[in-house]
């Protein structure tokens, strides 16, 4: 099964914030007027169908395990790198499609999706007593953004083809490199819905 019309955006909905991003997508489709479906991913046919997926925070290591349990781990990979889908991560999604990761990816033999030029550290900010909120300024928004960081993770390093989009104590939190955006921060845990907005027009490009 291809993708149809109206386009769709899939959400997967393994484990954590599923219907945060399903409602802040749907906002962003609407404020930009698109005509786009945005439904859940929980099995191949459904991840064949779409044209854009999120992966959402949760735990990186249990996300992967899902992906993996459920058949998706490899029609995800193949269809980001084959057909271009575009892929945003959040927080855990981050860490699983970074290239390289640390410590605790290596600990917890979590394979990464692997396709943003960039190393990957987990509770980058320290576990629950480091979630907090602050404005961060990101490339393409000019306003500064509502960052809610929940024990998330930071690239501390990128090369190649990965276009930094924010930094934060010295910490890459959010970055894009070509069909796939990362941000370490939760967009869908705010009103805001200018980075699923900016999302959307790369899936529109
Ligand atoms: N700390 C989690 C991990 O590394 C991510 C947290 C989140 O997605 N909110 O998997």
């Amino acid at each position: 099964m291809r993708p149809v019309e109206p386009k769709r955006i899939g959400v997967f909905a393994l484990q954590g914030d599923v219907s945060e991003h399903i409602s802040a997508m749907k906002n962003a489709v609407r404020s930009l007027g698109y005509e786009y479906e945005v439904i859940t991913i929980r099995n191949k046919d459904e991840l064949e169908s779409v044209n854009a997926a999120i992966l959402p925070g949760g735990e990186s290591t249990t996300i992967y395990r899902l992906l993996v349990n459920f058949g998706l781990y490899d029609l995800l990979k193949e269809r980001c790198l084959d057909t271009k889908m575009p892929v945003f991560g959040t927080c855990a999604g981050m860490v699983l499609l970074a290239k390289e990761g640390d410590e605790q990816v290596r600990k917890t033999e979590t394979r990464l999706i692997g396709l943003v030029d960039a190393k990957v550290r987990r509770n980058a900010f320290g576990r629950q007593k480091g979630s907090f909120e602050t404005a961060v300024e990101i490339k393409g928004l000019n306003e500064p953004f509502p960052a809610v960081f929940i024990r998330a993770p930071a690239y501390e390093k990128s090369w190649g083809r990965a276009e930094v989009l924010s930094t934060f104590r010295n910490n890459i939190i959010m970055a894009k490199q070509r069909n796939v955006l990362v941000s370490a921060f939760h967009p869908e845990l705010t009103n805001d819905i200018r980075v699923h907005e900016l999302f959307l027009k790369m899936v529109e490009a």
